[in-house]
């Protein structure tokens, strides 16, 4: 990477799901990629931490999938168990579409318990899924984590503008993927989200396009959107995300 380059940042990446996850690790490394690899049971932690722990650009999060939660439910002890281990927390959340709803109460059940077990410990950083349950997801979170105990970046949020203001109100941040900016209403919801909330992600390897350069691709694009929809150039979008991650970092 050319030196004085502002590194990029994917704050929603599952490494682990890579054909080779040391690999993968290393190349964010050399290309400067700051990635959150979340994973989406707690059984993966051990194995990712692993992965990560020589890692200058990779941290990885301890997670537990709320599409996984119908069969996976009494993992969540493991969860509690392994959370004194890592700052990071992800994927987690609520997922409320149709092939998800039979198991929304118990994937509300575990949510509570996640949210209850990082503000118990403080400081944990959580990339929180809300799909279809954007709602449920903010009054979880304004209940059991306040801001003072922990910060919520809410991941590919496709919920509504209002909720998204709700979001902003409760102090959380939002990553971004170029899948989320090509509709009006989609690019209305980000125009909402203050400039200082905002990261970039990939959600690799679901996401179309996602592979593209390692990624690299579909995180500038992201920047690119950001920058028209802000009517500013991409290199300084470039600098306000990372700033936020410095910032998102410190708290
Ligand atoms: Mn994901």
């Amino acid at each position: 990477m050319t030196a004085g380059r502002t590194p990029l940042v994917d704050f929603h990446c599952h490494v682990d799901l890579m054909p080779d996850p040391p690999g993968f690790i290393r190349q964010r490394d050399r290309q400067e990629v700051r990635t959150l690899a979340v994973t989406t049971t707690p059984r993966a932690w051990p194995q990712n931490r692993e992965w990560a722990a020589g890692s200058t650009h990779v941290r990885p999060a301890l997670g537990m999938h709320p599409q996984v939660v119908a069969e996976r439910a009494d993992e969540i002890d493991l969860f509690e168990a392994f959370l004194s281990e890592t700052r990071y927390v992800g994927e987690v959340g609520l997922d409320g579409s149709k092939s998800h709803t039979s198991s929304l109460d118990l994937q509300k059940a575990v949510f509570n318990r996640i949210l209850s077990a990082c503000a118990r410990e403080g400081e944990r950083i959580l990339s929180v899924h809300s799909l279809r349950a954007d709602v449920s997801v903010l009054d979880a979170i304004e209940e059991l984590l306040p801001p003072t105990r922990g910060t919520v970046v809410l991941h590919w949020f496709t919920g509504s503008t209002k909720q998204a203001v709700r979001a902003v109100e409760l102090g959380c941040y939002f990553s971004l993927n170029p899948l989320m900016l090509q509709t009006p209403r989609h690019q209305q919801l980000v125009r909402a989200i203050p400039l200082d909330r905002l990261l970039t992600e990939t959600d690799a390897p679901f996401a179309r396009g996602s592979l593209e350069e390692g990624g690299l691709v579909m995180v500038e694009e992201t920047i690119g959107r950001i920058a028209e929809l802000h009517d500013m150039p991409g290199s300084q979008v470039t600098s306000i995300i990372q700033a936020n991650l410095g910032r998102l970092l410190r708290t």
